[in-house]
């Protein structure tokens, strides 16, 4: 009889801006080869989780309305993986499970794939199951391509569907702005779009990483600046125009570097220093081009309990 925590736990897990995001050619099992470099941001989601006798989930926060709480959510999901280990048989995960987002749904920050990460860390502690880190990683690669850097955080290259990874030297905290945008843009379309870009021409691709990689490990954001790409972008603006007037907002405003973050709509802009943060946020928020803009730094841990865990 595995013992379980009464007491409710709370797990916090990070939204990601890719810093680099090249897009390779199409699988035969749908997915793109990519090759990403990840940051994790202070932006984040929290799980609480309870003992209770069956799974319900609860959501509130940035975006709440458009998450779903059945099976579709990846907590779910994730919660169903660990009830297979923690054996709960047939009638399923025996956990509430309340989300508070911080993190735009659908907004190319990986908000979801937190969610499942966090539920992972939570879960593993409050049925006592002791999954190692490296189990939790293999979980976390069947949930879904960015839940492994969710888990992980700090920076990293992913490589694959982006879950296989390996650490990056970084120095040095960055200082972004994010443009949360009006609605959101489903990763498979955009994926969809960037094909079709290609279909009938020759969008610019964004080559290698290993300049990159240089400023990252000198830790300068002037150096990093110039050099971080995303594949996605062109397609994401393609599908929403009114991209381009945010991307420009931020840098009219001071911002080293704005990129679409994933396949978007949010909006990174990359700043100085803090001061240059605010800066931006406060420009870029009264030109009134997005629906909310929010500062943050990476980068920072991965998935990881916010209370104190249970004694042993
Ligand atoms: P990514 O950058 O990893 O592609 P994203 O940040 O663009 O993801 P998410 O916020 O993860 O997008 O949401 C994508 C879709 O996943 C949503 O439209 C929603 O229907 C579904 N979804 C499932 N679980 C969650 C969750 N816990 N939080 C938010 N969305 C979820």
């Amino acid at each position: 009889m595995l013992h379980v925590v009464d007491a409710p736990l709370v797990a916090r897990a990070p939204a990601k801006v890719n810093l680099h995001l090249a897009v390779g050619a199409l699988r035969k099992d749908g997915y793109h080869e990519l090759t990403t470099v990840y940051q994790a941001l202070s932006l984040h989601d929290e799980i609480t989780v309870r003992a209770a006798d069956s799974i319900a989930i609860s959501v509130r926060g940035e975006g709440a309305d458009d998450v779903p709480l059945g099976s579709t959510n990846l907590v779910w999901q994730a919660a169903e993986l660990m009830a297979e280990k923690a054996g709960h048989g047939k009638r399923g995960p025996r956990a509430s499970i309340a989300i508070t987002k911080g993190i735009p749904v659908a907004g190319g920050l990986a908000g979801g794939s937190a969610d499942a990460a966090a539920t992972l860390v939570a879960l593993n502690e409050l049925w006592q199951l002791e999954l190692s880190r490296s189990e939790l990683l293999e979980l976390a690669a069947r949930l879904g391509s960015d839940v492994p850097f969710s888990l992980s955080g700090g920076t990293s290259v992913g490589v694959g569907r982006g879950e296989q990874l390996l650490p990056v030297l970084s120095r040095n905290t960055y200082h972004w702005v994010l443009a949360f945008a009006k609605g959101g843009l489903s990763t498979p379309a955009v994926y969809r779009e960037l094909d079709r870009l290609r279909a009938v021409g020759a969008p610019p691709r964004i080559g290698a990483a290993d300049d990159l990689m240089h400023a990252l490990a000198a830790g300068d954001a002037r150096q990093l600046a110039p050099l971080l790409g995303n594949d996605l972008q062109a397609a994401a603006v393609t599908l929403m125009p009114a991209l381009r007037r945010t991307l420009r907002a931020g840098t009219d405003a001071g911002a080293l570097a704005a990129i679409v973050s994933g396949s978007g709509p949010t909006c990174a802009f990359l700043c100085a220093d803090e001061d240059d943060a605010i800066n931006v946020s406060v420009e870029v928020s009264s030109t009134g081009v997005c629906r909310t803009v929010r500062t943050a730094t990476g980068p920072v841990p991965g998935a990881r309990l916010v209370t104190a865990p249970h004694p042993r």
